[in-house]
């Protein structure tokens, strides 16, 4: 079992190597581009990336395709890395997630659009853009959809967002069968296929989507959960009474983040995926079917590291604080502030010092609430002000996940290690920035 330290090592490792306090990516110090652009910034590996999209179209088979969940980091020049390498689709859930996948240049038959409380605004966006899906997650969503494609003569490819009636439990993860807002549920299946084909021609019913979990980690189960998706594709292909064009799969491969967490074995589990889709692709009610699974995280989240400067060291009956100048208000997630439910360490070093374990200290961030916290056991080695703290899997659900106005503090910057050059994307804040957008009383 590896410690937080163990992974953390490895990453930088995965980052360009670190020795003697430098740490550098692609050929770039970490020291320098700290001092060029100023802290804290996300640092995204762009080959790292591309290393993972094509290690996972690798595992999964050339015949499935995978779209990369813009959500997970919807920053554009990430997006264009992962669209550039032609090897993906992508999978947005907002009007917004739709602008950047198009200006990172997929093509629309690329795309596919899922997410509850889709505006009529948004689905006329993604009628003009012609995707090639908009993901339902209701029955109503239906009769808007075919309302907007009607009002602009185009026809719309649909698929279901099904919330499956079957459960799975793997170590305690639930897999569908919860109630809540997204999808339709499995029994309002027929009333849905129905109300698709009501409208031939402004929609045309592509296939069906189940996303159900994420941070998935067992093998086993999610084989199963995917032979459930075949039946049921295969019972919606039935009534519909023709094949099916798409069965999205979700995904959620998990990121091993904390403590007791191991690897995805992605490709035990291609494999396993493999031997399932060659029993059911030969079916007629697949054929010429796009199989298709959805990954964010999976793709981007070990390509991140989130660099902050640490402020202060104090030391508090007997425990050391260390503080920094960016927390909660730029790492959500990493502070255990997005949904965990017991609140546990990223993998962390300071990148200023050698490799070896400090005595484990308390790291906070500057936002004036005990939340605001990275962690209070992180063997940090010997730090003092100045020092650059490393927060690795940053590469997903950081900058755009987190509430970056509380506290008013200048956001981050968003570096790219691409081709051997380190390029700002976004450059730090400025505390004016505080006032952008906002009427003054006059
Ligand atoms: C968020 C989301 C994903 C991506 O989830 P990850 O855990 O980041 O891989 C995929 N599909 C849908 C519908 C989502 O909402």
């Amino acid at each position: 079992m590896r410690t937080q330290i163990d992974k953390a090592h490895d990453l930088a490792e995965r980052f360009g190597g670190w020795k003697d306090g430098v740490l550098a990516p692609g050929g770039v110090k970490v020291s320098d581009i700290a001092a060029e652009h100023g802290t804290p910034f996300y640092l995204y590996h762009g080959e790292m990336i591309v290393d993972r999209v094509r290690r996972v179209r690798e595992a999964l088979g050339g015949d499935v395709e995978v779209t990369y969940s813009v959500k997970a980091n919807p920053n554009l020049a990430v997006t264009q890395v992962i669209a550039r390498e032609h090897l993906t689709g992508a999978e947005v859930a907002s009007s917004g997630e739709l602008v950047v996948a198009r200006t990172a240049g997929f093509e629309p038959e690329d795309i596919v659009f899922a997410g509850p409380a889709k505006t009529d605004e948004e689905l006329e966006m993604a009628v003009r853009e012609g995707i090639f899906a908009v993901n339902v997650e209701s029955v109503n969503e239906i009769n808007r959809l075919a309302a907007v494609a009607e009002r602009h003569d185009k026809n719309i490819g649909v698929g279901l967002r099904i919330n499956p009636a079957q459960q799975l439990m793997g170590s305690g993860m639930r897999m569908g069968g919860t109630v809540g807002q997204f999808g339709l549920d499995e029994a309002d299946l027929e009333e849905a296929v129905r109300r698709t084909l009501a409208h031939p021609e402004h929609m045309t019913l592509r296939g069906i989507h189940v996303y159900t979990a994420t941070q998935v980690f067992e093998v086993d189960p999610l084989i199963e959960h995917c032979r459930n998706i075949f039946e049921l594709a295969l019972k919606t292909a039935d009534l519909a009474g023709r094949p099916l064009e798409m069965v999205d799969f979700g995904g959620g491969f998990g990121v091993p983040y904390f403590e007791k967490l191991e690897e995805f074995d992605l490709e035990r589990f291609g494999a396993g995926f493999q031997e399932l889709l060659a029993h059911y692709r030969t079916d007629p009610r697949l054929e010429g079917c796009r199989f298709v699974f959805e990954l964010g995280r999976y793709l981007v989240a070990d390509a991140g590291l989130y660099v902050t400067k640490v402020i202060d060291v104090k030391d508090m009956k007997g425990k050391t604080f260390v503080t920094t100048d960016g927390g909660m208000n730029h790492h959500l997630t990493a502070t255990g502030n997005m949904g965990q439910v017991f609140r546990k360490a990223y993998p962390i070093l300071n990148l200023s010092r050698s490799p070896g374990e400090g005595e484990p200290v308390a790291l906070a961030g500057p936002c004036c609430t005990p939340l605001d916290m990275f962690g209070t056991n992180i063997p940090l080695a010997d730090p003092e002000p100045g020092d650059l703290v490393g927060v690795f899997y940053s590469g997903a659900y950081g900058f755009s996940a987190s509430n970056l106005g509380f506290l008013s503090h200048p956001n981050p910057a968003e570096i790219l290690i691409w081709q051997g050059e380190a390029r700002l994307l976004r450059p730090v804040g400025k505390p004016e920035d505080v006032l952008k957008g906002q009427e003054a009383l006059v």
